[in-house]
């Protein structure tokens, strides 16, 4: 029998009575670990995290609290090469995309470290500036934050079990609220040996991190006014937790972190031969593959103007075929993408491309190819290579085409041939009904500032390249901690991350009313 992978709640290590649930590695099917779900109630996990977990940590400043993000940075970072292993075992990563994952959550974990201290050593943020009431007033209003008295439940998706999970406890410690965590079954054992790790480390109070594994058992049931639920994970799952009849009666607050269907937009100007033409192909490359494209921000439509679409199919089919030919086991070097993380995800991902199959013609890939993977045997493991398909033209600004409407979570997209103007442009990204991430390129400047207005609303965060950076650009889908993480409709309508203004998701922002001079004092001006 493999290792069980236990909950930690109230302070000691649970083992769960369920049935045992395996975490698989998804190259060669090779059981790793299993867990067993807790089928009792969590009602005094919540009320121990609440209650305990949160005095204790409210004891401590936001510079005491961002020293502790600092630690548990370090501690995983000194872990890096063995966390990376597990990645790679369990998550079907390849080292880099392990990297992108573990490293991306200690970027967070240091960010909030940093900006912790310019908070102060007061219980609140104060906001903004105190405002006369009305003209003339002698009596001001201004805003503080203050750490909610609740427990922040984080319920994690499986593609990032590292940034996942330290990223949401990175804000959710330094605001001062104690956090219950669970992350996807799947792919759990990577979160789970880092939660041992920072323990072991000594790098939380007591009471202001539980792990819960297995399924969420009754934790919903036990949300009450104070505590916030952040979820990142599927549009049905989120609705349905969104809309829990305890979530609702309570007035818990509600994050959802959801499906994307993110686009690209290639300008009219993009010509093939320059820095910026290539920089598209390059950008395409990593957004379809990495991760073998279980990434919430992959680019899922690209919206090609109909006089370069041969010129960029041709470019990025060439690129997507080495990809192919280099799709394999992660642990070998060589390999350049690995597997979706499990049997399940496989058959959605052949199941969503015989959707988009009906609005489309795949024009690269076969999702049913089982052999001639790198160091596999024929049949074995959870392998797709990546699949391009091209939008019926009379399909691409129909809103009930499917690949407006259904997200396939592998290394999947579809060209979308375009006439070239901003306003055309516009009106297709809109029918993804709100994305995490767009990303256009031009070097019409008018062109550009015309995107921000126009693709803004429907969008969390918008990638703007032109050919004088194309040299410096990051890859759109990798979502730094200065940024909004979120987007609207579909996206789930969650914001996180994005600085200071991610703290606000675990306090409440009060006005505090009064006379200018006793409010200077009281908020300690
Ligand atoms: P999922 O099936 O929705 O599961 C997400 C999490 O919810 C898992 O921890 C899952 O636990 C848990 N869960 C399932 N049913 C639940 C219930 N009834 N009550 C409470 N929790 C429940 O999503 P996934 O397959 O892990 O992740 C892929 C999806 O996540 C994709 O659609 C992707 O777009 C989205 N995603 C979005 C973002 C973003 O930031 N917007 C980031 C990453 C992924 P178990 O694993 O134990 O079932």
């Amino acid at each position: 029998m493999s290792a069980q992978l236990d909950s930690y709640l109230e302070g000691s290590w649970q083992s769960g009575d369920g049935s045992a649930r395996p975490l698989i590695n998804p190259a060669t099917e090779q059981e790793l670990a299993h867990v067993r779900s807790i089928t009792g109630s969590l009602a005094s996990a919540v009320a121990w995290g609440r209650e305990v977990g949160g005095a204790n940590l409210r004891k401590l400043g936001f510079g005491e609290r961002g020293a502790l993000l600092k630690q548990m940075a370090q501690v995983i970072h000194e872990a890096r090469e063995e966390l990376i292993d597990v990645a790679v075992q369990n998550g079907g990563n390849t080292r880099k995309d392990a990297k992108f994952d573990i490293d991306g959550g200690t970027a967070v974990l240091a960010h909030y470290a940093y900006l912790a201290k310019s908070l102060g050593e007061q219980p609140w943020i104060v906001a903004d500036e105190a405002t006369e009431v009305f003209r003339s007033s002698k009596i001001r209003a201004e805003h503080v934050l203050v750490p909610r008295h609740g427990l922040a439940i984080h319920i994690n998706a499986f593609n990032f079990p590292a940034w996942g999970m330290l990223g949401k406890a990175a804000v959710s410690l330094l605001a001062g609220m104690p956090i219950l965590s669970k992350p996807a079954t799947s792919t759990a054992w990577l979160a789970h040996r880092i939660f041992r790790l920072l323990l072991d480390a000594n790098c939380f109070p007591e009471g202001s991190f539980q792990l819960l594994m297995g399924s969420a058992g009754d934790l919903l049931d036990q949300v009450g006014p104070q505590d916030v639920i952040a979820f990142t994970g599927s549009q049905g799952v989120g609705n349905g937790i969104k809309t829990h009849p305890r979530v609702v009666a309570s007035g818990a607050r509600v994050n959802l972190e959801a499906d994307s269907l993110n686009a690209v937009v290639v300008g009219p100007d993009v010509e093939s031969g320059t820095e910026l033409f290539d920089l598209v192909i390059r950008d395409l490359v990593v957004e379809i593959t990495q991760k073998a494209g279980q990434k919430c921000t992959a680019t899922r439509r690209v919206l090609v103007p109909e006089a370069t679409l041969e010129s960029i199919r041709e470019a990025l089919l060439e690129r997507l075929a080495e990809v192919a030919s280099k799709t394999g086991d992660p642990s070998n070097d060589e390999v350049r993408m690995g597997p979706l993380t499990s049997k399940d995800q496989l058959d959605d991902a052949r199941a969503g491309v015989a959707t988009l199959s009906k609005d489309a013609e795949i024009i690269h890939g076969d999702p049913d190819r089982r052999d001639g993977f790198v160091g596999i045997e024929p049949g074995t493991g959870c392998f797709i290579e990546p699949i391009v398909l091209q939008a019926r033209p009379d399909k691409v600004g129909d809103p009930q085409a499917s690949f407006h409407n259904h997200e396939v979570f592998a290394p999947v997209t579809t060209l979308l041939p375009y006439d070239g103007q901003l306003a055309s442009a516009a009106s297709i990204v809109a029918l993804g009904s709100g994305s995490l991430v767009s990303t256009v390129y031009s070097d019409d400047r008018e062109w550009l500032a015309a995107a921000i207005a126009e693709l803004g609303p429907y969008l969390g965060r918008l990638v703007v390249n032109n050919e004088k950076f194309a040299n410096a650009s990051l890859s759109p889908g990798c979502v730094f901690p200065v940024a909004n993480h979120g987007g609207p409709g579909r996206a789930g309508g969650g914001e996180e991350l994005g600085g200071m203004h991610g703290l606000s998701l675990y306090m409440q922002r009060v006005a505090i009313q009064g006379g200018a001079s006793q409010l200077a004092r009281l908020l300690g001006k």
